[in-house]
């Protein structure tokens, strides 16, 4: 698909604007522009078709499977956006919190019950909405790990992150003034456990695992290896961004979990991807409540009211109440879904991605784990001997309309590709998905050099990755 950019003709118009337009005669002559704008000069037909061409070149759930692993990209309701879209929520000025609480008494009570039921379906006792996303999330949560060791006057110094932890864990660890201590992962996936009780000592601060690991799976010990932080005084902390692997069957906050984060745009119905808006809400146990951020909603008789400063709080993390339309839809979710309704999301992710791994297994090495949980990794280094990688596999399937998978992590598992279905997708999609890694599996035998040519169908085939997120260029496409 070509796409030109430069579409501009000398006098072309596509909007005439009745009595022309006027410049508002309170602007003071120096402040007004003494040239025109420089702007394209298109037809409104030009204008739509350019949108449009730009538009389908996206790539979305709406439109084709998206199995990009620890990411959940499934489909969200689109009643949701109606709710988010609801006038009293769009209108209220944010400052209403702070200066006229009593007109915003809906979105307060809101955010209050919004924080209720993530305690809930967590197992925690307090909940702030602050973070704007997960690793805003997990920053939250390391900063109050900080916090409760400084007032309690102990000295720490670093972190314990499982290698098969999320990316972020051990950057948020860093972020947060903590060395970060790796431990490394057994046969069956799990967190080597004689390998963390070497490293855990008085000077860890915390435990951060992603639960499940980024295998997809789940680790059964996690309460003898939170029984053992307690031991050393270290706070045991969850990232719990996948929680529709979860909901329903199991509460971090009943594990031993003493701090968890989760993603309202992965699990709550907001859809991601291309950095929209997100919320990361931060869920502690009682112990940490002090040291949550503020502001917090708090409820007095029957009236809610906005407590702006606290004694140990780790203070703001963003403005307001983060992401507003973003807790609206993830309210509005789980109202429309039920306690059941959630427990059946978790089932059919975990359905769906177990599936498919038994599916693919026939012809990709599946490294690690019997079972999974809503996602799965697998190796394409059976390939390799035809010179082929999961990078080819992965351009393979753009032509077969499929989003491809995650690749290259988590890095303990060479040709990585990171599987993660969702609970929103059909039988048939998912065949259709198996069938064409089949056909992946089978061409890099008959014709790799076939392989290595794809995508074909894509306006941008194989990119220079590192180069195009550093020097971006958005107005050609060559
Ligand atoms: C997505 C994800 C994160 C990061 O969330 P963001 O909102 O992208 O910051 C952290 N941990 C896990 C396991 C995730 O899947």
């Amino acid at each position: 698909m070509e796409l030109i950019f430069e579409k501009s003709v000398e006098e072309r118009k596509g909007a005439r604007v009745p009595g022309g337009v006027s410049v508002p005669a309170d602007i003071p002559p120096h402040l007004r522009r003494k040239e025109p704008p420089s702007l394209p000069q298109v037809s409104e037909l030009d204008a739509v078709r350019h949108f449009t061409a730009l538009g389908r070149m996206n790539f979305s759930v709406d439109r084709n499977f998206y199995p990009l692993g620890s990411c959940t990209m499934k489909y969200n309701p689109k009643v949701l956006e109606k709710a988010a879209e609801e006038e009293g929520f769009l209108s209220a000025h944010p400052y209403a919190s702070v200066i006229a609480p009593e007109k915003v008494q809906g979105s307060l009570r809101l955010i209050y019950e919004l924080e209720e039921m993530l305690a809930e379906i967590t197992g925690m006792d307090a909940v702030s909405l602050q973070p704007m996303a997960g690793a805003q999330g997990e920053l939250a949560g390391m900063l109050m790990v900080r916090a409760a060791h400084e007032a309690a006057g102990r000295v720490k110094d670093h972190v314990i992150v499982p290698d098969t932890s999320h990316g972020t864990n051990p950057a948020t660890a860093r972020m947060a003034g903590y060395e970060v201590v790796t431990v490394g992962t057994g046969r069956d996936g799990l967190m080597d456990y004689d390998e963390f009780i070497r490293k855990l000592g008085p000077s860890t601060a915390a435990v951060l695992m992603t639960c499940p690991n980024t295998l997809g799976i789940f680790n059964p010990a996690v309460d003898k290896i939170a029984a053992a932080a307690r031991g050393s005084e270290a706070f045991m902390y969850c990232d719990g961004a996948n929680l529709n692997a979860l909901m329903g069957k199991f509460r971090p906050g009943d594990a031993g979990f003493d701090i968890m984060h989760v993603n309202l745009h992965k699990t709550f119905g907001t859809p991601h991807g291309g950095g929209g808006p997100g919320a990361g809400p931060v869920c502690v146990k009682e112990e940490l409540r002090e040291f949550l951020p503020v502001p917090r909603v708090v409820k007095v008789k029957d009236r809610f009211e906005v407590v702006e400063d606290r004694d140990g709080s780790i203070g703001r993390l963003s403005c307001f109440f983060g992401n507003f339309g973003v807790l609206v839809k993830a309210y509005a979710y789980i109202l429309l879904c039920g306690g059941e309704g959630l427990e059946l999301i978790s089932e059919m992710a975990v359905l769906n991605a177990n599936y498919l791994k038994e599916k693919l297994r026939r012809f990709y090495e599946i490294p690690f784990g019997e079972g999974c949980l809503h996602e799965f990794v697998l190796s394409a280094s059976g390939l390799k001997k035809h010179g082929v990688s999961a990078y080819d596999v992965a351009k393979f399937l753009i032509d077969k309309g499929i989003h491809p998978p995650t690749v290259y992590f988590p890095l303990i598992v060479s040709e990585a590709m990171m599987i993660e279905p969702t609970e929103t997708e059909s039988k048939q999609t998912l065949d259709a998905f198996a069938e064409a890694m089949k056909e992946a599996a089978e061409l890099a035998s008959r014709d790799p050099e076939e392989l290595r040519r794809a995508p074909r169908g894509a306006p941008a085939g194989r990119l220079d990755e590192t180069g195009a997120a550093r020097s971006l260029k958005l107005a050609s496409l060559e």
